[in-house]
């Protein structure tokens, strides 16, 4: 793929990995569209010209297609070249064991990790009809393929992205490339508030603050340099469901 003219929608370009995914990309040429609560300032000042910002609550699935409605998604795409779309935004709580988990943060949970990655997948591959190159990436995880206690949500929401990459993959929709691909353990927030949690919450924490004290965690960007070559590169799409870390 000539990455110099990709246009590339990211969610959760903020912090985290989405905000080194974002920077790998324009660092590459790409255009983006970054969709978050809040904006990256650094990037915006850095690609005062490539980076287009959008905030919204993708938890929030009415919301979501409103703005799906607008024009401004098929703005970004006009006379686009190869179309990436990085379904990074997600959380891991609630976490708990099965019982002890409030329902409005299950629907919270279900609508960012689920529902927002579908509704922008199916509304992008429409946009893009007859577009030679156009490449879905779902941000899974290590627990959407191993069940882990207190992590029902994350582990089920996660699944959904790998099942549902498989499933469009059968589709076989001309230039169309899927997959959800398991990204390995990254020293962002996300890892901060699993170390937060309590015994009871999740019976696994200290094997995650075992990994952040002993330097087991990759590095944000590191990640997203290794992720964005892979997204790119020939092979992308091969297999609808991946571990980055079995791409060296
Ligand atoms: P993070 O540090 O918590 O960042 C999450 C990103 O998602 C932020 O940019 C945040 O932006 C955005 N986001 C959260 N809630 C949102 C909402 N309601 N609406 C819009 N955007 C929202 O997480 P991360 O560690 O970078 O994780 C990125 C992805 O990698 C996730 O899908 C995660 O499941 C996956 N992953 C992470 C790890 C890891 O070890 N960190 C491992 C496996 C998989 P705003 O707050 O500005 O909205």
């Amino acid at each position: 793929m000539p990455d110099q003219t990709a246009t590339a929608i990211v969610t959760g370009h903020s912090r985290g990995l989405g905000a080194a995914i974002a920077a790998e990309l324009l660092a590459r040429g790409a255009r983006v569209l970054g969709l978050a609560r809040r904006g990256n300032p650094a990037l915006a000042e850095a690609y005062p010209e490539a980076l287009a910002e959008v905030a919204l609550d993708l938890a929030d699935p009415a919301a979501l297609a409103e703005w799906l409605g607008g024009d401004r998604l098929r703005l970004h795409l006009t006379g686009a070249g190869p179309v990436l779309l990085v379904n990074n935004a997600g959380m891991v709580e609630p976490i708990g064991p099965a019982g002890t988990l409030d329902p409005a943060a299950i629907a919270r949970a279900v609508a960012l990790n689920v529902t927002a990655p579908l509704m922008l997948a199916d509304t992008l591959i429409a946009a893009t009809t007859g577009a030679p190159d156009r490449r879905v990436l779902h941000v899974s995880s290590g627990a959407a393929r191993n069940a882990y206690p207190g992590w029902s949500l994350y582990c089920a929401t996660k699944a959904a992205l790998d099942h549902h990459a498989r499933a469009v993959a059968e589709d076989k929709r001309p230039g169309l490339r899927i997959e959800s691909l398991a990204p390995g353990v990254i020293d962002t927030d996300m890892q901060a508030a699993i170390r937060a949690t309590t015994e009871a919450q999740f019976t696994m924490r200290e094997r995650f603050v075992g990994l952040k004290e002993s330097g087991g965690l990759s590095s944000p960007e590191d990640c997203a340099r290794r992720l964005v070559a892979h997204l790119t590169g020939p092979a992308f799409g091969a297999s609808p469901v991946t571990d980055l870390r079995d791409f060296g």
